[in-house]
């Protein structure tokens, strides 16, 4: 999702590598169980299917993930 928000420098943007989501939407009234987003997400793993994330606070930015950051450990 954070690959949807425009750079403000065209260089920059043009350079960058977008992120395109695969996968169906999940139902509003069915929601996935783990993190509503795991049947999107490029970076799922197990625990995103079975336990939903807390919010908490990462490089002061609030976010609800297991794998907040650009690299997956496994
Ligand atoms: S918890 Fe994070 S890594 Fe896991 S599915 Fe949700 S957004 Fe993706």
């Amino acid at each position: 999702m954070l690959s949807a928000i425009p750079i403000p420098d065209p260089a920059a943007e043009r350079a960058r590598e977008q992120i395109i989501l695969k996968g169906d939407l999940p139902s509003p009234t069915n929601p996935p169980t783990g993190c509503v987003f795991n049947t999107r997400c490029w970076k799922a793993k197990d625990i995103c299917r079975s336990t939903e994330p807390l919010l908490r606070i990462v490089d002061k930015t609030e976010v609800a993930c297991h794998f907040p950051t650009a690299e997956v450990g496994n």
